[in-house]
């Protein structure tokens, strides 16, 4: 085996575990307690590129759940309606159902570990309706410490946690994952660990396109999620579904972060255009409510803002506790920053960069409702696994999910040797940066990729623009060789940028193979403006074939298990 890390200085460390979880975030945290409560005798380890103590997109706590069904409310049967569609129709109502099955259950157990959620004087949970049909918002005002809470109870199980370590590939031999590979972000040193179950819980590809601010790490999502779990995965070979289906958010305007209309429009906030008009005729977060979103902003009434400006000086009050405590709790010292107040101006919104993501949408790796993806003894969970519109509690919920069924598959199977081959050549491809120093730094590599990006994928989309972002994003991989890094921290941007490039491959490829518009902005093609159900009620998944190929094909929408009529059920308010 090549000694290149050795050459350069770093040891190798080897490590163990029957359950690996890669990603220590929402769904990593609850896959690492749930492994280990299912058998405390096995050995489960979670990988974490960061620290767990404040990591991932909860780092900051969150303000509310968008997806609590919890009894008297709704119903998983009403859940899945919703979800379904929200989704177009495209989902796998089974996998969807098993959040509204349990996510009940997963709020009561947070809350035994001291998560703190709205309650009425009567002690019920204290639901908002925020959409035409169900309640499913429940507000978490002390929500801030939630990822401490995690964290002391992954202590209190027994599990153990790396930190600070980045994961770079799957280990697969015989068809089934045995472990991963990656290194110490700190001290450089190269990682192999062997698992008998892996579980990429990575989070979002939330650094796909740059966003309007031009900040590499401006991002909606947490800057960390680079979509390294969706490269992984594909180059394990799992299945990746429904790629063309972006992630588009709204977003405060200039701010990495959304306005909450979900927070404040309880307390009667709400989106308005210029004229301080209501426009978006969807109530549900998705990709036709973006579509509204993004009309509006290029007609002659943009832009547009969530309106406070009407409510009273105690609502909205309460509206800033929430929101400048929480979650992004920067928003406050922005808005003091630019001298805003939400009691006499709206706050300008604007739409995200795009990127994958099925907490929002339905882009991800392909899971069943067991969260297995199509290699065995490889698990996802969280926003990376393919489950739409999943958000948090359904992180939970298939972290919980995951845990429990690979203890269950890793039974009888004992650790692999990894091929000593595959191993050399993964240290080269992951050292290379820090063999050239001077070469062009990982900030340029980078912006310039996810302009590319922005110029060639972002909606609408056009097939022309698209085979030239395509013909880029392939041509970019010799870029990658021209990168140099100083330090450990530099190499794992560099090789962030690569997970970045090979996401921007697969959205490209995704994108033009699915020749119709569906999910509003979202994947919304100019040479194809209609739905097309006959063709294209479908997944599209893709995979790297034996050769190395991208294939793309399709895959049948599973029997729906709840009735819905697409056509009649429409999200619709017509509100103007
Ligand atoms: C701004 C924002 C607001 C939101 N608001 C709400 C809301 O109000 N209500 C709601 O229900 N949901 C909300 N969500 C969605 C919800 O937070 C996410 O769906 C959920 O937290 C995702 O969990 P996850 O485990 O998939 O990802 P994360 O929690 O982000 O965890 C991913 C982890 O993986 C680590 N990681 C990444 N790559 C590697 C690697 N190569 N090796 C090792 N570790 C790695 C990261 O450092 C991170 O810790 C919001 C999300 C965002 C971004």
């Amino acid at each position: 085996m090549t000694n290149l890390n050795t050459d350069l200085g770093f040891p190798t460390q080897r490590l163990q575990a029957d359950v690996l979880v890669v990603g220590g975030g929402t769904a990593g945290t609850m896959a690492g307690i749930k492994a280990k409560q299912a058998n405390p005798d096995s050995d489960v380890l979670i990988l974490e590129k960061a620290n767990i103590r404040r990591s991932g997109a909860i780092a900051m706590g969150m303000d509310g759940v968008n997806t609590a069904v919890i009894p008297g409310n709704s119903t998983p049967e009403q859940y899945v309606r919703e979800i379904t569609i929200a989704n177009d129709g495209i989902v796998n109502q089974k996998a969807v159902y098993e959040t509204g099955r349990l996510g009940f259950e997963v709020i009561q157990e947070l809350e035994s570990w001291g998560v703190k959620f709205q309650k009425d004087p009567d002690g019920n949970y204290d639901l908002k309706q925020v959409h035409r049909v169900g309640k499913y918002v429940l507000p978490m005002p002390e929500g801030k410490d939630l990822k401490k809470i995690l964290t002391r109870q992954v202590k209190r199980h027994g599990v153990k946690v790396t930190n600070r370590v980045m994961a770079t590939r799957v280990i697969v031999q015989n068809g089934r994952a045995t472990g991963v590979v990656g290194f110490d972000v700190r001290s450089g040193d190269f990682v192999v660990i062997q698992a008998k179950a892996v579980i990429l819980c990575t989070g979002a590809c939330g650094r796909l396109g740059l966003p309007a601010s031009g900040y590499l790490y401006g991002t909606y999502e947490n800057p960390t999620n680079a979509g390294d779990g969706y490269a992984m995965a594909y180059h394990a070979g799992a299945e990746m579904t429904n790629i063309e289906c972006f992630q588009i958010n709204p977003l405060i305007k200039d701010y990495n972060g959304p306005a909450c209309a979900y927070v404040a429009s309880p307390f009667g906030a709400y989106t308005a255009n210029a004229e301080g008009h209501r426009f978006i005729n969807c109530d549900y977060w998705s990709g036709q409510m973006m579509l509204d979103i993004y009309k509006e902003l290029n007609s002659g009434n943009g832009p547009v803002h969530l309106k406070m400006y009407h409510l009273d000086d105690d609502t909205i009050a309460k509206i800033e506790s929430i929101l400048w405590a929480n979650e992004r709790p920067s928003r406050g010292r922005f808005h003091e920053g630019r001298g805003e107040n939400y009691r006499t101006h709206g706050v300008e919104m604007n739409i995200s960069e795009i990127g994958l993501c099925s907490g929002h949408s339905a882009s991800g790796v392909w899971v069943n409702e067991r969260a297995e993806t199509t290699v065995p003894g490889l698990y996802a969970a969280g926003d990376m696994a393919s489950v739409p519109h999943n958000y948090m509690i359904g992180a939970f919920v298939y972290g919980r999910i995951a845990g429990e069924n690979a203890v269950d598959y890793l039974q009888s199977l004992d650790h692999l040797e990894p091929d000593p081959d595959f191993l050399a050549a993964e240290q080269t491809r992951i050292y290379a940066p820090l063999t050239q120093p001077n070469g062009i730094p990982h900030t340029q590599v980078e912006y310039k990729l996810r302009r590319l990006v922005n110029d060639y994928l972002q909606p609408p989309k056009s097939p022309h623009k698209m085979e030239i972002g395509l013909e880029k994003f392939v041509a970019y991989a010799d870029t990658l060789t021209a990168m140099g890094a100083r330090d450990p921290h530099e190499l794992m941007r560099c090789n962030e940028v690569s997970f970045i490039r090979d996401c921007a491959e697969m959205a490209a490829r995704a994108s033009l193979y699915r020749k119709e518009t569906r999910w509003g902005l979202y994947h919304y093609r100019l040479d194809y403006p209609d739905r097309n159900d006959a063709e294209w009620f479908c997944h599209v998944n893709l995979k790297r074939t034996e050769s190395g190929e991208m294939e793309l094909f399709k895959r049948p929408v599973e029997p729906y298990i709840v009735d819905v009529d697409l056509k009649r059920e429409v999200y619709d308010v017509a509100v103007r």
